[in-house]
Formats: structure tokens, C-alpha cells, sequence
């Protein structure tokens, strides 16, 4: 059995690699506490009631900001600092609280949901984990009354999915403080108050406060977007803006961790708004079937509907629990989250856009017309994929990440350099060579419960085949797998469908313990429903590593290329 590090930041997903399952890292499911639920249920009560009250995303989108009117009663409520210790003005939520909250503001708008998790997940975010207590006590009070509004200033024209190479200088001067040049692009609230800004500088990349109305900055002209209207996205220049020495988070060179880090963090409450909209989709196609009335009786009295109906329903059930049970390890404490994080973002943005363009679907033309809020939806879900780590580029941190992680196991596999696979999309050891163990022995998830035991061996045997399908890759093709994206991204979606199942099976043991097995028997359902179908989908990747027509679609790729489009006339 692999020699798994249980001690400093365990990552529960680098061990699936490895063909071993930490369940105490998973099991049992964090409910919240009672204390903690209550907070968070006022919370999420007080959004709710602003929501229904007193927002109008059309009237957002008309106005092209979610309002300042808006800001200020978010921010008097508190739901402007979600996270943010109390001392500091904040709710201090815990990031399962925190996310739950974002789930409401997903379920109404999503431009509203990135506007909050703009100023929140990445805005006041790296503030938060790496501000110095005095720079702490001089932002985020203002930042969690909603008084001032955060950015986070990364892109660049030539530095989207490689943000490392950014092009933004910071020069350190003789006092300590820094001469900022450069240019950013789709910052949100890049017209806004606190911006923290990415650069590089001679002494590696820093991350630097930057306030509204220093001397050389400016912003705009604002972008037009096909969704998200609400959300200001701006140009944002820098000419020769000198940023105090006390403006700088962590120490210089700690730039990009402090980036990647703050993404990690925030892509869950992406998650979570993905969920609440999908809730949301889900609503409107059941209210829309139920009503409407076709070849005599209601659409949803046919099968073909009531599958959609059903398949979003299991979706929103497995995308809850990976998305909670992620949140939790970030409550823990002491986990790395990174893979989860990036998982669980890739499995909302992709399931999020087929439910909606199921629950269009079912609405026939009406969800066409461009008053309907799907409508609305369809433009502001697209960028969900593309944004906050395009889900390609996680696909591949996540398979890079498991195969390093399992060759540290391997004794004749040299320990592959891949410290920031982020970044590092090509920094992979000499090549490897050897047999493949495939006599490995499947480890079991504990503390699951008695009556989904064949759903706790399936898991079992999908891990033994993760690692045998990540040391079969590592041993054909060695450093090359580096290249190899199209086994990376088999390996990422087995690992990532592992860990929804995972999810779901310690969700509904903790379910099925406190309420029993006949109480419980719905949410067992949906929960066996979601366990299958993601098991298919898994066997699916394992199959199509051995058996592909690989060749053929990279000769197709470079013909396409040579001959500037499509090749073939009639
Ligand atoms: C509405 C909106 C809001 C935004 N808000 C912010 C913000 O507040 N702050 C901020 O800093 N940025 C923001 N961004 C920028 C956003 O983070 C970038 O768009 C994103 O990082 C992707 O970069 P890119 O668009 O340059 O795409 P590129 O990096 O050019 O990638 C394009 C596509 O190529 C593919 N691809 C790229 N690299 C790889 C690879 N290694 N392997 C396989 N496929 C690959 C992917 O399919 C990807 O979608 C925003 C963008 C939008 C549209």
C-alpha cells in the first residue's frame, strides 16, 4: 500500500492517485454546526428577503451596475463581508457558510453573483489570508460595510490562463515603495476602490494594494460583455504609480502563490452560485412542464421530460455535496484543497450549462424570447467554464498535480518537478520506465453507511483503477505526459467523478444516520441515481484511455491547421 503524508496539508484527491482514500479527510460529511447554522440560516434569510424585496436583475442589467443602492443595503446587512472576522466589521463565516450564502445570490442573478464574489472570493480575499493585522484593520472595514468595493487585478492582454508571465512591472525603490507600469484587462471592479494588483517585479512576482485615486492610475474604457452587464469590467493602466511599501501583501515574491491561493479559495463560491442558479433552472423548467399543456396532457407527463426533469435534479444533488464537502476541507483547517477546489469548479460550470440548456429545452421558444430570465441566464452562465481557471487548464493542474504526487510513491520514478503545475505545464522529470502494479489492493472508504456498501467497493475499485491508469501514463509516456492532454484530461474527469461519488456517499451516510433509512429513503434515491450515473461516466474515461481514436484526431487537428479550415468539397 502507498505511503500516504497524513501530517502536513494531506490532499485527499493527490491520494486517490495514489490508489488510497483518507476518509477522515471526507467522512463523516461537515454538517454544519448548530451554532454556525444559525448564523448562517440569518444570513442567507436576510439575502433572501433583499433579493425578493427589493432587487431587480433586469433593472441591474438595463443600468449596467447592479446599483450603489444595492451595495449599500447588502452592505448593511452585513453580506458584504461574509467571511470577514466581526472585529473587522465582517459576519465571520466560516467558508461553508460563506458559500452557502453565495448559493442565494446565484439562485437570482448571476451577474449579481460574481459582482459579490468579485468584491468577496478574490477581491477582499488575498486581504484577507495575507493582510498583516495593521493592514487589516485599514481595508476591511470599509470592505465588509460594502463602503468600498475590491478588486482582483490579474489579466492582462498577453496573460490570461498563464498568469505567471505577466507583463505588469512593479520596480522597488529606494524608500521601499514601488513604481507600478503596465496594463490589465476584464477587472471587474477595476473602477472601483481596493485593487489588489498582480506584478512582477526583479525580485519575483508581489501582489500590491493599489487605491482608487492614486496618481497614474486609471481605468476604462469599460468593456461591453454578451452577459454579466451588471458587472463593470474595466481597462485598467497603471503610469508610474507609486505604491507604498505598506501596500504590499506577504513578501516580494510571494505574488503569484498569493494569486493562485486566493483562486483556490474563491472558485468554491462560484461553485455554489452555479448551484443555486441551477436550483433555479430547475424551478422554472418544473413550473413551465407542469403548466403547459401539449398533445392533451402536460409536458411533463412525458418520459423524455420527466428524464431532463430528473437528470438535473440528481445533478444539483451531487454538485451540492462535492461543492459542501469542499468547503469543508477549507473549514478543516489544515488540508489542501487546491484539486477539490479546481474539480468541483470545473463539474459546476460544465453541469451548470447543460441544466440550463435543458431547462430551455423543455421551454421551447419561450426561453428564446430575451425577456426570459433563462434567457438572461444563457448569456451570463457562459463565461462560468472560462473564467477564475479556464476548465481545460484545471483539468490539467489536476492530472499533473495526481501524477506527481503518485510518482513521489514510485521508487524508479525520479521525482517529477511539478511544484506549480499552474505555472508549470512543462516541468516534468526524465522519462520512466518499469511495469505498472496492478496488484494493487483496494482501500474502502470508512465510516460510510451499512446500506451503500456495493457504492462504497465501486469506489474502491475506480481508485485501484486511478492509480493504475495515472502509473500507466506515467510509465509510457514519462515526462512526455506533460503533453499528453488528452490522457490528463481522462485522468482528471475519473478522479473528479471519484470525488463527487465520494461526496455523495458520505453526504448520504450522514443523512441516513440521523434520519434513518425509511425517512431518508428520497434523498437514498437520488443519491443511488447520482452514484450510477457518475460510476458510467468514470468506467467511460478509464475505457476511452485504452481504447481511442487519439491519432486520428491529432492528424485531423494538424490537416485542419495546415489547410486553414474545413478541407473537403462535394
Ligand atoms: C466577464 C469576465 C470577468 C472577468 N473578471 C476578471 C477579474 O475580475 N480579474 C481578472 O484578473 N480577470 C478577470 N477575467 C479574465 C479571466 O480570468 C480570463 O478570461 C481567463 O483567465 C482566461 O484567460 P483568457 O480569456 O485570456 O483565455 P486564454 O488563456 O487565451 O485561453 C483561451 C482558451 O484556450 C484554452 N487553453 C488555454 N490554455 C490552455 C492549456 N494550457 N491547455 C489547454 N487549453 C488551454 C482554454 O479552452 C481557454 O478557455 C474576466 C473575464 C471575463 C470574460
Amino acid at each position: 500500500m502507498a505511503t500516504v503524508d497524513r501530517t502536513v496539508h494531506p490532499s485527499f484527491t493527490k491520494s486517490l492517485f495514489r490508489g488510497s482514500i483518507q476518509s477522515e479527510l471526507v467522512m463523516p460529511y461537515p454538517l454544519m454546526s448548530e451554532s454556525e447554522r444559525a448564523k448562517v440560516d440569518a444570513a442567507v434569510a436576510s439575502a433572501r428577503t433583499f433579493l425578493a424585496d427589493e432587487y431587480d436583475p433586469w433593472k441591474a442589467e438595463r443600468e449596467g451596475w447592479v446599483g450603489d443602492d444595492t451595495i449599500r443595503e447588502l452592505g448593511d446587512r452585513k453580506l458584504t463581508g461574509l467571511f470577514v472576522d466581526e472585529q473587522y466589521g465582517g459576519l465571520g463565516l466560516s467558508q461553508s457558510g460563506y458559500c452557502r450564502v453565495m448559493e442565494e445570490f446565484g439562485r437570482v442573478d448571476g451577474t449579481l453573483s460574481v459582482v459579490m464574489g468579485v468584491h468577496q472570493s478574490i477581491g477582499t480575499k488575498p486581504l484577507f489570508l495575507y493582510g498583516t493585522d495593521d493592514q487589516k484593520a485599514r481595508w476591511l472595514p470599509d470592505l465588509a460595510s460594502g463602503r468600498k468595493l475590491a478588486a482582483f487585478v490579474l489579466t492582462e492582454p498577453n496573460a490570461g490562463s498563464d498568469a505567471y508571465n505577466l507583463e505588469t512591472w512593479a520596480e522597488r525603490q529606494g524608500d521601499g515603495s514601488w513604481l507600478l507600469n503596465g496594463e490589465k484587462r476584464w477587472i471587474g471592479n477595476g473602477d472601483k476602490d481596493i485593487l489588489t494588483v498582480f506584478a512582477r517585479s526583479e525580485l519575483g512576482h508581489v501582489a500590491l494594494i493599489v487605491e482608487k485615486g492614486m496618481e497614474g492610475l486609471s481605468t476604462g474604457p469599460r468593456f461591453e460583455t454578451l452577459g454579466l452587464k451588471a458587472n463593470r469590467l474595466q481597462r485598467v493602466h497603471f503610469n508610474n504609480v507609486r505604491v507604498p511599501a505598506e501596500n504590499l501583501l506577504g513578501e516580494p515574491g510571494d505574488g503569484f502563490r498569493i494569486a493562485m491561493n486566493t483562486l483556490n479559495n474563491g472558485r468554491m463560491s462560484m461553485g455554489t452560485a452555479i448551484t443555486g442558479g441551477m436550483k433555479r433552472f430547475l424551478e422554472l423548467a418544473l413550473e413551465h412542464t407542469t403548466k403547459r399543456q401539449q398533445f392533451g396532457r402536460a409536458l411533463i407527463d412525458f418520459e423524455m421530460v420527466q428524464d431532463k426533469i430528473a437528470w438535473m435534479n440528481t445533478a444539483i444533488y451531487g454538485l451540492e455535496s462535492s461543492s459542501y464537502l469542499t468547503t469543508g476541507l477549507v473549514d478543516r483547517g489544515d488540508a489542501d484543497f487546491s484539486m477539490e477546489s479546481a474539480m468541483t469548479k470545473i463539474e459546476a460550470s460544465d453541469t451548470g450549462w447543460f441544466a440550463l440548456n435543458r431547462a430551455i429545452q423543455l421551454h421551447g421558444g419561450e426561453a428564446y424570447m430575451a425577456d426570459h430570465p433563462l434567457a438572461k441566464a444563457l448569456r451570463d452562465f457562459r463565461i462560468f467554464p472560462i473564467f477564475e481557471g479556464a476548465n481545460d487548464v484545471m483539468r490539467a493542474f489536476v492530472a499533473l498535480n495526481g501524477v506527481k504526487a503518485l510518482s513521489e510513491d514510485l521508487p524508479d520514478v525520479a521525482n517529477l518537478k511539478l511544484s506549480n503545475p499552474g505555472r508549470a505545464l512543462g516541468e516534468l522529470g526524465p522519462y520512466v520506465a518499469g511495469r505498472v502494479n496492478r496488484r494493487f489492493r483496494p482501500e474502502k472508504l470508512v465510516g460510510a453507511h451499512p446500506s451503500l456498501a456495493k457504492q462504497v467497493d465501486s469506489v474502491a475499485e475506480q481508485t485501484v483503477r486511478l492509480r493504475g491508469a495515472a502509473e500507466a501514463a506515467l510509465r509510457r509516456y514519462g515526462s512526455k505526459v506533460q503533453e499528453k492532454q488528452l490522457v490528463q484530461k481522462r485522468l482528471a474527469d475519473a478522479a473528479s467523478g471519484i470525488y463527487s461519488q465520494v461526496a455523495v456517499i458520505s453526504r448520504a451516510s450522514a443523512i441516513l444516520a440521523r434520519d434513518g433509512v425509511t425517512e431518508s429513503r428520497d434523498e437514498k434515491i437520488v443519491a443511488i441515481n447520482f452514484l450510477k450515473r457518475s460510476e458510467r461516466e468514470v468506467a467511460r474515461q478509464f475505457r476511452s484511455l485504452e481504447v481511442n481514436d487519439d491519432n486520428h484526431t491529432g492528424q485531423i487537428g494538424t490537416a485542419v491547421r495546415n489547410a486553414g479550415g474545413y478541407q473537403f468539397g462535394m
